[in-house]
């Protein structure tokens, strides 16, 4: 199975490689700068090369990066708008070039003006963003639903998709924590989630698993990760999204707060619930 968490890129690439090995992960997500927007550092070729040089030896998934939280493509305010679109296409940029496989962003927030409004204000973005050279794809998170976010359902996730031009190089980055907020109840009926969201957005679409427990209970648009096994979704319906045919073969990043040592259990936990190897 392809299972990892997120790390700090505050030591670089090849620590990261090396980081994630040591505690028995062969996929990873990091920010692609830090989570504030404040500019990343020059890129170090050489410890990037060091960092491919691990995840080729060591069989790695793929890697995925996380755009900073305070972007915001719905805006309608210029400045944030202008702002959020630079920085998604520098570090898209980057990425590309690195080969990261994927690039997953928080689709917005419509701060009062209206899903449909914020759901043309993204797609506009992004075919600002992406060239159709790229080989790097950009995944769109499935969001809680808390306060005025875009996201919160597979409806909303299909109509950006629908209105962008590349859209060969979209795809969806789904959080457990995130859509059993949404309402989504992946603890009692995780066969019909995957066949509605497999209805409307197409489950070729889907790439990437964040795996979180969740703090808050179902339906309640919340956004607090939990430990595996200690918050509302339970160790049991984890098992089952691990396993599941139409999910088991994708890479699953651990977003739950955790140190290293933390993350390396889950790990272990994890592996030793998944059924294939
Ligand atoms: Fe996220
Ligand atoms: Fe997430
Ligand atoms: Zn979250």
């Amino acid at each position: 199975m392809y299972i990892g968490c997120h790390l700090s890129i505050s030591n670089g690439y090849e620590n990261m490689a090396k980081t994630a090995v040591s505690i028995g992960a062969n996929v990873f997500q990091f920010f692609s700068r830090n989570p504030r927007g404040s500019s990343s550092k020059a890129i170090d070729m050489e410890d990037i090369d060091k960092m491919q040089k691990i995840l080729k030896e060591n069989n790695f998934g793929p890697i995925l990066a996380h755009a900073p939280y305070i972007l915001n493509l719905a805006s309608y305010k210029g400045r944030i708008y202008g702002m959020s679109k630079a920085i998604l296409k520098e570090d898209y940029e980057l990425l590309n070039s690195i080969a990261i496989s994927y690039f997953n962003f928080h689709p917005g927030n419509h701060v009062g003006k209206g899903v449909e409004y914020a759901i043309e204000r993204i797609a506009d973005a992004l075919n600002e963003i992406i060239t159709g050279n790229e080989n790097t794809m950009i995944l769109l998170e499935t969001m809680s639903g808390k306060g005025t976010e875009v996201g919160r359902s597979f409806e909303e996730i299909k109509a950006i998709i629908d209105r962008v031009k590349y859209n060969e190089l979209i795809g969806v980055c789904l959080d457990t924590c995130h859509i059993y907020s949404a309402g989504y109840d992946i603890v009692n009926d995780l066969d019909r989630v995957l066949e509605e969201f497999d209805d409307i957005v197409g489950l070729d679409r889907l790439k990437a698993i964040h795996l979180n427990d969740s703090m808050m209970e179902f339906g309640t648009n919340k956004d607090r990760h939990a430990k595996i096994g200690e918050g509302s979704i339970g160790l049991e319906a984890i098992k089952n999204v691990i396993n599941h045919p139409a999910l088991k073969e994708l890479p699953f990043y651990l977003e739950t707060p955790n140190d290293l040592d933390g993350y390396k259990r889950e790990i272990e936990l994890l592996k030793g619930l998944y059924y294939g190897h």
